[in-house]
């Protein structure tokens, strides 16, 4: 919750910016740091969500491993403190750079996305002269009924190996002898709101292929069903810490353990969406023939989601709560600064009303956000402010008195 110590802060300082609560990330790490230890189930960060150096440095420091998507992720988890053998590297690309560098830092297991990439990784293995551990990503066929940008486990998309594949599958990694199997590998979407459901739905699916695998020769070490817990983007307050408790309990009832097989879980946007806000201000207020339009300073490139998505973020007016007598609710259209139409941050909404200068947060945009900011239109990027720090802030720049 956003209170007035933060928005006399968010005055001080050249918005935009990404605010970080780090004592919403501590309770939501202890969280899941709890919850892996009683059902003993291991969890590895996706670092694609929010590879601010303090976070991970905070999130490694709690004995949490790294799921990474790209070679620089793996490089950049290990600098971050998480140990080579928490590291984990997905993707359905690897390069052939990527594939040497990973196998030289010697990493807990790649999660191989087709045949051809384990017969590569195979063979790079074999000519470095060091074993690889790898998992197999398994497309499990399940719609997790999710934005289909972010669903990744049904036939239609790119990622991981379908059913027709198995027994070619098998015999590979029976032939590859510089390879060491570790287990099967899931993720079957994103922002996944029913979770009993879908993950019940998945635990199904995926204790029928285990079964498959086994009998048909290949022992199965570990299973990882990837992440995917959803967070509340219509109501940061109301639960700010996602109910990790439901997932967990899930999926330890739905997978059928064999003794010895580990189960892993890999939350990304859950773990960090909560602790995150976008501060913006108010550059104009344009009143159109139809429209209010409240133009930010903060745009696309700075929180991609609603233009790539269509994703809702809750905007808030902070500068209003300290001027309550002013009407409350004005429709706006908010949009951010960038030539482009979708840059846009939500239409229609109901804010207070608001004049040039007031602080906005966009809420919920501690993962996927400041990860996927670009420099289009040559805009700066928007830095990383942690509530730690809220002593000892930068004044904001002053262009001219008004
Ligand atoms: C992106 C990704 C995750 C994290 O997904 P969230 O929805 O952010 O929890 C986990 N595993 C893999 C393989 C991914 O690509």
């Amino acid at each position: 919750m956003l209170d007035v110590k933060n928005i006399e802060f968010f005055e001080k300082v050249d918005t935009p910016f990404y605010f970080y609560d780090m004592d919403l990330l501590r309770t939501t790490v202890g969280k899941v740091s709890a919850l892996s230890s009683r059902y003993g189930i291991d969890v590895h960060y996706a670092v694609k969500a929010n590879e601010e150096k303090r976070i991970l440095e905070y999130i490694s420091s709690n004995g949490i491993g790294a799921d990474c998507v790209s070679g620089n992720e793996v490089m950049h988890a290990l600098d971050c403190g998480f140990p080579a053998d928490k590291v984990v590297f997905a993707g359905v690309g690897k390069s052939d750079g990527e594939i040497a560098e990973a196998i030289r830092a010697d990493i807990s297991a790649f999660n191989c996305e087709s045949l051809q990439e384990i017969y590569i990784i195979n063979a790079m293995a074999a000519r470095l002269g060091r074993r690889a551990r790898i998992a197999v990503r398994i497309n499990p066929g399940v719609d997790a009924h999710t934005h289909r940008y972010i669903t990744t486990g049904t036939y239609e998309n790119k990622f991981g190996i379908s059913d027709h594949e198995f027994t070619a599958l098998a015999d590979l990694l029976r032939r590859c002898r510089w390879l060491d199997f570790q287990g099967l590998h899931f993720h079957v979407g994103s922002q996944i709101t029913d979770v009993r459901n879908v993950f019940s739905l998945v635990c199904g699916r995926v204790n029928s292929i285990v079964s498959w695998f086994e009998d048909h020769g290949v022992q199965v070490g570990s299973i990882n069903l990837g992440g995917g817990l959803g967070v509340d983007y219509e109501d940061p307050d109301g639960q700010p810490v996602p109910d990790f408790e439901t997932w967990f309990r899930t999926v330890d009832e739905g997978i059928r353990r064999r003794p010895g097989q580990t189960l892993h879980l890999e939350p990304g946007r859950s773990i960090v969406a909560q602790c995150g806000t976008l501060v913006s201000r108010v550059l104009f207020v344009k009143v159109g023939e139809t429209k209010n339009f409240l133009i930010l300073d903060a745009g696309m490139t700075d929180l991609i989601r609603p233009a790539l998505y269509g994703a809702y973020h809750k905007i808030e007016n902070l500068s209003a709560r300290l001027r309550p007598n002013l009407p409350q609710s004005q429709v706006y259209d908010v949009v951010g600064p960038v030539c482009e139409s979708s840059d846009v941050w939500g239409a229609g909404r109901f804010l207070p009303f608001s004049v040039r200068g007031d602080l906005m947060a966009i809420r919920s945009a501690g993962a996927y956000g400041q990860s996927m900011s670009s420099r289009y239109n040559m805009r700066n990027l928007a830095p990383a402010v942690y509530s730690d720090d809220m002593h000892g802030a930068r004044l904001r720049t002053e262009y001219f008195q008004e």
